[in-house]
């Protein structure tokens, strides 16, 4: 498709009132699902990322890394299962869990925002002791934990020097030991401490979907007031449960406006933020 000058002029231009209306606002980003594995998806979400900080917002990244701890643990043959959307972890699961995270993940997306024109600083859920956390089910899941509090300073102190923050959602928990925390948590609980405008989770389906089979019966709209419905007729099952929970929390929080979108669709943050189509779902109050 070939886009002329003055189609690219007009382009820009539309994009003028939401570049106005966040500028200076927080954004957080949930970065996880595919967006994640491919190569060419991951450059064009460092690159939506960059480009919204130099248009004047302050985008917070969080990411998750599920399919890199899978990887690694099966280096290891060490063998892991699922419950309610959340990794049950032992004490050697979580180590593995805080060295994929905090390293290996968390710096990737440091050098890809880099490579993209950005400057970023990651850090970890305990730097800052931005995240304290506590296990959650009275330690049935392991190290698996939620969030207590969050102390924002470390990610003030971060953007106002321009880096975009880039977070591993581990915590801190009473006794100095680490917590894994489900990325969607740790990004609906970051996006109330810091008051930020927006919350956009990218995933690897095309929304919260009536029928998960069905990629066609996407639900653009998600009233808080049908959540419970959904939950008893199973639509909202497995790694959907966390996200809605999440961007419950934040909606109920004062968090502006909350989306589930798709990650495998190029460039979803810029369609997301710079225009008016509505992409994926979006949680409202009501
Ligand atoms: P992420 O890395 O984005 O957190 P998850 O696997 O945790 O990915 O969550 C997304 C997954 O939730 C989807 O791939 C899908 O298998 C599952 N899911 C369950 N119910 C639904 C639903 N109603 N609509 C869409 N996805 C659903
Ligand atoms: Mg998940």
């Amino acid at each position: 498709m070939l886009v002329s000058a003055m189609e690219k002029a007009e382009i820009l231009v539309e994009a003028l009132p939401y570049i106005k209306e966040f500028y200076g606002k927080k954004v957080v980003i949930k970065y996880g699902g595919a967006a994640m594995t491919d190569c060419e998806l991951k450059q064009k979400v460092m690159q939506d990322i960059v480009l919204m900080k130099f248009v004047g917002m302050h985008p917070v990244v969080v990411h998750g890394g599920g399919p890199e701890i899978n990887q690694m643990l099966n280096r290891l043959n060490i063998e892991s299962h699922f419950v309610g959307g959340l990794r049950v972890t032992s004490r050697e699961i979580m180590e593995i869990v805080e060295m994929v995270l905090g390293g290996k993940v968390n710096k990737e997306i440091v050098s890809g925002i880099t490579g993209a024109g950005g400057r970023a600083v990651g850090i970890s859920g305990k730097d800052g002791n931005l995240i304290e956390a506590q296990a959650i089910n009275q330690g049935e899941m392991g190290f698996v934990g939620e969030v207590t509090c969050i102390n924002p300073q470390i990610i003030e102190t971060v953007i106002e020097n321009g880096y975009i923050p880039v977070i591993a959602p581990i915590g801190r928990g009473p006794n100095h030991e680490s917590y894994n925390i489900n990325a969607d948590l740790a990004a609906s609980a970051i996006a109330v401490a810091i008051k930020a405008d927006k919350l956009v989770l990218l995933t690897d389906v095309p929304g919260l979907l009536k029928d998960p089979e069905d990629s066609e019966s996407l639900i653009s709209v998600l009233r808080l007031s049908e959540v419970d419905e959904y939950v008893q007729q199973g639509v909202i099952a497995g790694g959907m449960l966390p996200k809605v929970q999440c961007c419950m929390e934040s909606v109920r929080g004062g968090v502006g406006r909350t989306h589930i979108i798709d990650g495998r669709l190029s460039h979803s943050i810029l369609l997301e933020v710079f225009t008016d189509q509505g992409i994926g779902t979006m949680v409202v109050n009501g």
